[in-house]
């Protein structure tokens, strides 16, 4: 397996975990089952960091969407097989523009799942214009496109051919990517938007401290799957994700680790959640969620209020 084919394929772990733990009820997507079969059974401690990721996402990107009245642009980078623009569309919380992003690989089997499920294709009216071409989707207001994000200038070719509009208030994503390439092409993602969109925030997910024993466990794990590049990919500390931001064009940054952002989230959940499956062993959850961390900048240069986007 190449490199590149081992990081293609944890979307498909990835999209495994996230429908498993809905399955068990942490938290809702219907449509989650179009992506993923019900693969073998997650450890308590898996499922309970995805609802950490998945919960922790959400309170930022909702927050973006409520300041900015979804007159905005959701980016996606890496995307995978992410329901997210369909649970927007659910909400009445769809952005004027919502484009994901990932190798032709994936975006060519999610074109796939496009054609054939219809409970995905429902979310286009016939005015939206969804057409599905090779690797790629377009409509009026969402588009998939196959690209290799180490290559920046491509990204920047394609979001101007489907009309991204640079003044609109904007949201990267990345949910667990930026580690998956070497940091000078993480960089140059981080510093192409930062340069570009001064009106936007970006989110991202990632492995934070994997010098220690465990964090040498992990990518052990993931080196099974050819991932040799992963200890030297990681920023090696919650600062670091910081200052990846603040000197590539970002004027603010925030991070907290996954623990810090598992203990803010809304008690009564947290409550109802840890009641699904007992855990045995509570520091595995704590050494876990340790290894993994949100970070966020903005630039808010017309001061919509983008700063005060927080947990
Ligand atoms: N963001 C999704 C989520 O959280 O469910 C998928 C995460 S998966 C762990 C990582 C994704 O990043 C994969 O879909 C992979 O193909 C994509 N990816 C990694 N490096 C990439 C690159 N250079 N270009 C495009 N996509 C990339």
């Amino acid at each position: 397996m190449s490199q590149d084919e081992a990081v293609i394929s944890t979307n498909d772990d990835a999209t495994a975990c996230k429908r498993f733990a809905v399955q068990l009820g942490y938290w809702s997507d219907g449509y989650i089952q179009h992506f993923a079969k019900l693969g073998e059974r997650k450890t308590p401690e898996i499922n309970r960091g995805y609802y950490a990721r998945v919960k922790g996402m959400h309170t930022l990107l909702d927050q973006f969407l409520a300041k900015t009245e979804c007159n905005c642009q959701v980016v996606n980078l890496g995307a995978g097989f992410d329901s997210l623009f369909w649970l927007l569309k659910e909400e009445s919380l769809a952005p004027k523009l919502f484009v994901e992003v990932d190798f032709a690989s994936v975006t060519g089997r999610n074109c796939l799942l496009l054609r054939n499920r219809r409970k995905l294709q429902e979310a286009f009216s016939p005015d939206d214009g969804l057409k599905i071409e090779g690797s790629e989707a377009h409509s009026k207001h969402y588009h998939l496109l196959a690209v290799d994000l180490r290559e920046v200038d491509t990204l920047e070719r394609k979001l101007k051919e489907i009309g991204i509009d640079k003044s609109l208030p904007t949201v990267f994503i990345t949910e667990c990517v930026l580690i998956y390439m070497e940091p000078e092409h993480s960089a140059a993602i981080i510093n192409w938007a930062g340069t570009n969109f001064k009106n936007a925030v970006f989110i991202n997910y990632e492995q934070v401290n994997m010098q220690d024993r465990f964090g040498q466990v992990m990518i052990q794990n993931l080196r099974g799957r050819n991932c040799e590049l992963l200890g030297a990919n990681a920023c090696p500390d919650l600062e670091s994700h910081k200052q990846r931001f603040l000197s590539n064009n970002w004027d603010e940054a925030e991070v907290l680790d996954m623990m810090s952002i598992y203990n803010s989230l809304p008690i009564d959940d947290r409550a109802r959640i840890e009641r699904i499956e007992f855990l045995d062993e509570v520091d595995l959850l704590h050494q876990l969620l340790s290894h993994y961390c949100i970070s966020w900048a903005v630039n808010d240069a017309s001061q919509l209020g983008l700063s005060s986007i927080s947990f």
